[in-house]
């Protein structure tokens, strides 16, 4: 029986259905015991409201709710007012991000970098908050090299991050190489593997090369191999998902962060297959 810590990210639904189909996935993956149950912020203003929302749903379902919080078009006197919320909400911990402009276009406002929201968080809050920052194996697709990228990460961790997450991704050894480039730095703080359970394969490859994680040559053929065929996909990417996740937790992660996408068969299927 493998025991690690694992957390969990849902998004906030647009509809009072999916409200409600979210509230019946979470009840069931509280049988998982997360530390923390992290939900997305839409950047730029979209679905921010539904992120207090479902967050708040959590807190007060007896869980560790943990809102993102993303800073790109957001004004200094904004982000206060947010963080003032977050306070008064009871929330201890935050994923602070920058966010992607909407369709690439719009205006960054006061913040060019999710550095600089973790300063202004620090200054506005001192250390009332856990704050968690993403980080990316593969490197961030934006970035000028991965060096730059890793001094990024770097600053982002010198600013006040506590911890990380990754961005999803399927090559376990670019997860260690970056473990191993970091550590190098001097930077002790848990970078925990972000597991994105696969369901389906027109969706995730879109996801993927948005956000730049490469799918492996085998693993996309063999996906589209099986065309709609969701049965095969998705016994397919259980076994995929679990042998990463054994490969991981035997290179001592910390614990494993549960991209569910507000499902939550696959990701206890995949927590089942570890031994969870
Ligand atoms: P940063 O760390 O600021 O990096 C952004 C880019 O800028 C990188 O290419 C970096 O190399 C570069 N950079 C940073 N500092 C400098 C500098 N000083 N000079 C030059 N270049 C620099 N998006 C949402 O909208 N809502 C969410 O809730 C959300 N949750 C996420 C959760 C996780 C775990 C992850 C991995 C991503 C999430 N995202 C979310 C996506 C994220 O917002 C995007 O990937 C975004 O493009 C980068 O955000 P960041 O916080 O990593 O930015």
């Amino acid at each position: 029986m493998i025991n690690i810590p694992v957390s969990l990210e849902f998004f906030p639904p647009k509809t009072p259905e999916g409200m409600a189909k979210l509230a019946a996935a979470r009840a069931e993956l509280y049988a998982l015991k997360p530390e923390f149950c992290s939900v997305t912020y839409g950047a730029g203003g979209s679905t921010q409201m539904g992120t207090l929302q479902v967050v708040q749903a959590i807190r007060d379902e007896g869980a560790v709710g943990v809102p993102h919080f993303t800073c790109i078009g957001a004004t200094r006197a904004s982000v206060g007012e947010t963080l003032d919320g977050f306070k008064a909400a009871g929330f201890k911990r935050l994923v602070a991000l920058r966010g992607d402009l909407p369709s690439g276009s719009g205006s960054f406002g006061e913040f060019r970098y999710a550095t600089e929201l973790i300063e202004a968080i620090r200054r506005h809050s001192d250390d009332h908050f856990h704050i968690e920052v993403a980080a990316y194996p593969e490197t961030h697709p934006q970035a000028r090299s991965p060096e730059a990228d890793l001094k990024a990460f770097a600053a982002k961790v010198a600013a006040g991050a506590n911890s990380a997450i990754t961005q999803m991704f399927f090559n376990a050894d670019a997860y260690f190489r970056f473990v191993d480039e970091v550590r190098a730095m001097g930077i002790e703080i848990p970078i925990v593997p972000g597991i994105m359970p696969i369901t389906n394969s027109s969706g995730l490859m879109r996801f993927a090369d948005n956000s730049g994680c490469e799918i492996p040559r085998w693993m996309r053929l063999r996906l589209q191999s099986f065309g709609d065929d969701t049965k095969s996909i998705k016994a397919f990417g259980l076994d995929v998902m679990a042998a990463l996740c054994e490969r991981l937790i035997a290179g001592g992660v910390p614990s494993l962060h549960f991209y569910t996408m507000n499902q939550s068969a696959a990701t206890l299927a995949l927590a089942g297959a570890i031994g969870h």
